[in-house]
């Protein structure tokens, strides 16, 4: 399965992509945590990323795609992945299909995990990661909508999207998960490509 999970800050998707990659056992690609390390590993992409990422705002689009374009290349992802955090914007959700054309595959699913915006505030705001201040997670949040949001839209017309209920225990939005990811498993015994 290749799949795109969608989400704002804060709606817990990391937590639930760690259990979807473990239990289907897909490469987990999240380009925050790709940020992070390469903001940590003091490369040019990652102190160049940390001026965008502590102010909350996106990096630009290009060196996202460029470390996307790299790391779909690797042969774990020929298992099938889970895209955690890309795209994030309709450009990127562009090159991303330009990418798996070349590729000869296509999306399996988009997953959207919703959950309102004065809970994810509430959360953030208990999180404490450096970039969880108050004004860079408004920003953040402000990016989601201004600029992740309209994806919602773009793969709802491409008949690949599935909305999760982001509320609930940890356990209860992962078998919430697992119920719409099950229906699109391919079979075992297939090749047929769905
Ligand atoms: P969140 O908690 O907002 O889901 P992430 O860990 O996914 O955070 O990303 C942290 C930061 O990394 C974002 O606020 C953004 O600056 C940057 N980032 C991550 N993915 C992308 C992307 N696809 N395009 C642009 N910027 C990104």
């Amino acid at each position: 399965m290749r799949i795109v999970f969608i989400g704002p800050p804060g709606a817990g998707k990391g937590t639930q992509a760690e259990r979807i990659v473990q239990s289907y056992r897909l490469a987990h690609l999240s380009t925050g945590d790709m940020l992070r390390a390469a903001r940590d590993a003091r490369t040019e992409v990652g102190l160049k990323a940390d001026q965008y990422m502590s102010s909350g705002q996106l990096v630009p689009d290009d060196v996202i795609v460029a470390i996307i374009a790299a790391r779909l290349s690797e042969p774990d992802c020929r298992q099938g992945y889970l895209l955690d955090g890309f795209p994030r914007t309709i450009a990127q959700a562009d090159a991303l299909d330009r990418m798996l054309k070349r590729q000869g595959t296509r999306l399996s699913i988009v997953l959207e995990l919703a959950v309102p915006e004065d809970e994810l505030f509430k959360r953030l705001a208990d999180r404490g990661r450096a970039d969880d201040k108050p004004e860079v997670i408004r920003q953040r949040l402000v990016a989601y909508r201004n600029q992740t949001a309209p994806l919602l839209d773009y793969y709802g017309k491409a008949g690949l999207l599935s909305t999760i209920d982001g509320l609930g225990t940890v356990d209860e939005i992962f078998q919430r998960i697992r119920a719409v990811l099950d229906e699109h498993s391919p079979s075992p015994s297939g090749r047929g490509q769905g």
